[in-house]
C-alpha cells in the first residue's frame, strides 16, 4: 500500500491551504492507498478522524509533526500531550515515543530552513525512521538524509509535506502490507517494511527511490519526473 505519510490540513495547520477533503480527493486520483494527516503541533483532527474516514471511504492515519528544539519529527502513536514547540528536546520526544510504542520519523532533516534535525539523525537514540524524500525539499538534502538513514539502518520514507493540493503525493511511501490503523502503520515503520517512492508516470505503482542508494535516485532526479518536482521545490517556507 502506498501512503503519503506527511501532509498538513488547512483546518489544523495555520500555514496550510489544503482542505483535508481536497487532499483525499487528490490522493484518490493519484491512486494512493491512504493519507497520513500530520498537522503542525496539533492533534486537533483526532476527534473528527473516524467520521472523515467513513465520509470519504478512504484510509486516513493520524500523526503529528512536532517541532522540537532540534527540528521537526513526524510522530505516530503518541499523545495528545502538552509541550511547547521548539522547546521540547528531541531526546525527550524519542523517549516518549519509545514508552508509547510509537514511531518517530525525522522530517526533512537537511532542509535549510532551520526546522530539520540535521546530523542529529546519525546518533539520536530511539529514532525510528527518516523522511528521505520530502516533496518540498531540495534533492541534495533528500539524498543526504537517504545516506544517513541507510548508514544507520533506519526506515526510509517518502512524503509530500503538502500544504497545497497540487503537492499531494510528491513522494510517498510504499509499505509491505495493508495497514488498517496507526498501530499497523507503526509496526511497519518499526520493521523497516517500507520504501520511498515517486509516483510519476507509474501512477499508483510508484517507482522505488532507494533500491540503489544514491545513484539510482540521482539518475531519476536528473532525468525524469523528479526534476520537475525539484524545480518546484527549491525553496520552502514551511
Ligand atoms: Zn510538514
Amino acid at each position: 500500500m502506498i501512503l503519503d505519510t506527511h501532509l498538513h490540513t488547512k483546518e489544523h495547520s495555520p500555514d496550510s491551504f489544503l482542505p483535508v477533503r481536497d487532499a483525499v480527493e487528490r490522493a484518490r486520483e493519484l491512486g494512493l492507498g491512504g493519507l497520513c494527516v500530520t498537522d503542525h503541533d496539533s492533534w486537533d483532527i483526532l476527534p473528527e478522524a473516524e467520521a472523515l474516514r467513513r465520509e470519504c471511504h478512504f484510509p486516513l492515519f493520524v500523526g503529528i509533526e512536532i517541532l522540537t528544539a532540534e527540528g521537526d519529527f513526524v510522530v505516530f502513536g503518541v499523545g495528545p500531550f502538552d509541550y511547547e514547540p521548539r522547546r521540547l528536546r528531541a531526546a525527550d520526544l524519542m523517549e516518549r515515543v519509545r514508552e508509547s510504542g510509537g514511531a518517530a520519523v525525522a522530517a526533512h532533516p537537511y532542509r535549510d530552513n532551520g526546522r530539520g534535525a540535521g546530523k542529529l539523525i546519525k546518533t539520536l537514540p530511539g529514532l525510528t525512521g527518516v523522511e528521505c524524500f520530502n516533496g518540498s525539499t531540495k534533492h541534495e538534502a533528500n539524498l543526504q538524509a537517504l545516506r544517513d538513514a541507510r548508514a544507520r539502518g533506519l526506515a526510509c520514507l517518502g512524503a509530500s509535506d503538502a500544504h497545497l493540493v497540487e503537492r499531494v503525493g510528491r513522494f510517498a511511501t510504499r509499505f509491505d502490507g495493508e495497514p488498517r490503523n496507526e498501530r499497523d502503520l507503526i509496526q511497519l515503520i518499526r520493521a523497516g517494511a517500507c520504501e520511498p517512492v515517486a509516483l510519476g508516470d507509474a501512477g499508483g505503482q510508484g517507482v522505488p527511490l532507494s533500491s540503489n542508494m544514491g545513484e539510482t535516485a540521482y539518475v531519476l532526479a536528473e532525468t525524469w519526473t523528479l526534476s520537475q518536482i525539484s524545480g518546484e521545490a527549491q525553496h520552502n517556507p514551511y
